[in-house]
């Protein structure tokens, strides 16, 4: 059966989700910036929440920089952020629930079993665990069949998660709740109605879903944004160290970012956008949103400013 079909003109509330690894970059300024706008073109409420569960990717000061560089550049958001590492009980008792139905098992795996046996991980220890191995992460035991969701570009998507990425980790070896679970719980108690994010993360929406349909929790719409590549063509990213956005020069980021996101720009070139003051460049914008002008492919943009 298909998911109902939201119609946009429900009250809207989207939301951006960095992960605390580094400060802000002009791809990261993309994502913001394109998930503010339709946000903020459907009046609706834009909140910020701060994926700070992979502890050991932390980095002291990323978060008070991230949240200089949104303020810098005008993208406000809705109410008080909320920080992942205050939610753990949420995520626990998500995974009690999951537990109780059957749907996760103790698996003794390495990463190294796992690359031996070609990287889709193979169900070893869904029948229970090898004899004299330890548990170290728990998995979903992914049902059979597909999922479905509601793209923004008005298309229904599918994917058969147990078949394209396998019974996959909900917590890590490590204890750490994994990104799939914490996202879907703080969607779903966050009342997120349209998650507009990278497309790195289309992926991920896949298994997203699944999760949501086990939890009883509603599915958003999703719109996912082009990349933003460097010169050598891979995506701009912290791990690629990507330079931090100059807070200084808020106009001249936000009109490369609005560049890479295919929508129209105020005056013809974009040196002159540059000059114009950040508010009329973010109002402009937002009254001159287009979701249909997003490119189909990923482009590189400059990095320097
Ligand atoms: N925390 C993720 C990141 O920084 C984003 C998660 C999401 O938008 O779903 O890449």
């Amino acid at each position: 059966m298909l998911p109902p079909v939201l119609s946009i003109s429900v009250p809207y509330t989207g939301r951006f989700a960095p992960s605390p690894s580094g400060p802000l970059h002009l791809g990261s300024l993309v994502a913001a910036l394109g998930s503010w706008l339709d946000a903020r073109a459907n009046s609706g409420r834009w909140l910020l929440r701060i994926e700070d569960l992979d502890t050991p990717r932390n980095q002291p000061g990323a978060e008070a920089a991230i949240l200089a560089s949104l303020q810098a550049h005008g993208l406000d958001w809705d109410g008080a952020i909320e920080r992942q590492s205050a939610r753990l009980p949420l995520y626990h008792d998500a995974l009690a629930h999951l537990r109780k139905q059957d749907h996760v098992y103790p698996c003794a795996c390495t990463r190294r079993d796992i690359g031996d046996a070609g990287g889709r991980y193979p169900g070893t220890c869904r029948a229970g665990l090898p004899d004299g191995r330890q548990a170290r992460a728990w998995r979903l035991a992914c049902p059979a069949g597909t999922v479905q969701w509601v793209a923004r570009e008005d298309v229904i998507c599918t994917e058969d998660v147990a078949a394209v990425v396998g019974d996959f980790v909900l917590q890590r070896a490590d204890r750490i709740v994994a990104y799939q679970l914490a996202v879907v719980v703080d969607d779903g108690a966050q009342g997120v109605t349209d998650v507009v994010r990278g497309r790195d993360l289309r992926s991920s929406t896949g298994r997203q879903r699944l999760l949501q349909d086990l939890l009883q929790l509603p599915a958003p719409r999703y719109l996912h944004l082009p990349l933003a590549l460097g010169r050598d063509g891979q995506k701009l990213s912290k791990q690629n160290l990507a330079p931090a956005l100059q807070d200084n020069a808020a106009s001249a980021n936000l009109t490369k970012a609005l560049i890479a996101l295919g929508q129209p720009l105020p005056l013809p070139a974009a040196p002159e956008c540059a000059q114009l003051s950040r508010d009329a460049l973010l109002d402009w914008a937002i009254a001159h949103w287009q979701p249909a002008r997003l490119p189909a492919t990923d482009e590189p943009m400059p990095v320097s400013p």
